[in-house]
Formats: C-alpha cells, structure tokens, sequence
C-alpha cells in the first residue's frame, strides 16, 4: 500500500512506524505528513497527542481540544490529496534561528460531499517534551495554522478525481 500522505512510498517505510509509535517525526514536514495520514485513516489518538502541549491543555488561545472535535472534523470530510509546499526541512540547516520551531506549508485538499476543498495552511510546529515530561526526549509537535486560502469546486460525477487517480469522480471517491 503507498502511503496515504502522498509521498510515493510505501505506507510501512513513510509514516506506518509513525502512526505506530516505532518511531518519532524527524521534522515538521514529516510530522505533518504523519498527521495528514492519521486523518485518512481515522487514527485520533495520534492526532490529538502530536498537538503541542499548550493546545492539549487548552493554555493557548485555541478552542479547547477534544478528541471528540477531533473525531467529528474527520468523519465529516474524506482527504484525497497533500501537497507539501514548502517545508521547514530546507530552513532547519542552520539557518533557522529557533531549533525548536518549524513551520510546513501545504496544501490539502478534502471532500466535504461533492465539493472539494483545497486547505492551503502554513502550520507552526514545536519541538517540546511530550506532555511536559522532560525525561522523555523532545518531538516535534503541531502548535496551529494560519489559512492562506481555502478554494471550493463543485465536482460532477463524470469530472476527473481530485486524488490523481485518473479515474471518473463517481467510479472512485464520488
Ligand atoms: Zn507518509
Ligand atoms: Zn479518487
């Protein structure tokens, strides 16, 4: 199976040990794709525990997080598509100035019944201890984002699938 984040590899060497807790993001850009992942596949825990601790314990200014809202948002739509616009990989070789901060760029594009949505945020991530325990090893973190746009499109049933795969709207996620 490819992985569902879009990167062309397969699912249990991108973001299965992940998902699976085997393994710990290396950078946002890999946290985000992780996340991504866990939307299509309806994996809530990780979502919720990859928020930065601020969000979890409701001390930024962000809605209280649930893992009920977490739920309702990924029930209610279906991913087709990431696309990673830029992420903070390239900035982290010194020139990033704030070694525990990153920030991924990237556009992801959803269907919410027959439209589809293309989500274009550019997110802040943190590199903090998970849950405040400073005896465990630091991981990169997801903190918000800031939309840049978010296009609608209404598709019929004869359009080509958002997600690339060639085949009508209908025959595929429609
Ligand atoms: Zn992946
Ligand atoms: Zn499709």
């Amino acid at each position: 199976m490819l992985c569902p984040c879009c990167s062309k590899r397969a699912f249990k060497d991108c973001c299965e040990p992940l998902l699976d807790g085997a393994k710990n993001a290396q950078s946002p850009e890999t946290l985000m794709r992780s996340r991504y992942c866990a939307y299509t596949l309806k994996a809530i825990d990780y979502i919720f525990d990859t928020y930065a601790n601020s969000v979890k314990t409701g001390a930024s200014d962000n809605e209280q997080l649930t893992k009920a809202s977490i739920t309702e948002w990924a029930n209610s739509v279906t991913f087709v598509r990431l696309e990673i616009v830029s992420g903070s990989d390239d900035t982290n070789g010194g020139i990033n100035k704030e070694p525990n901060l990153g920030f991924v760029e990237f556009a992801a594009y959803y269907l919410d019944k027959n439209v589809l949505h293309c989500l274009h945020e550019k997110s802040r991530f943190v590199r903090e201890h998970p849950n405040g325990l400073n005896n465990e090893p630091k991981q990169w973190h997801y903190i918000d984002g800031t939309i840049i746009e978010e296009p609608t499109l209404s598709l019929g049933r004869n359009d080509l699938c958002p997600c690339q795969s060639g085949k009508k709207f209908k025959k595929c996620h429609g």
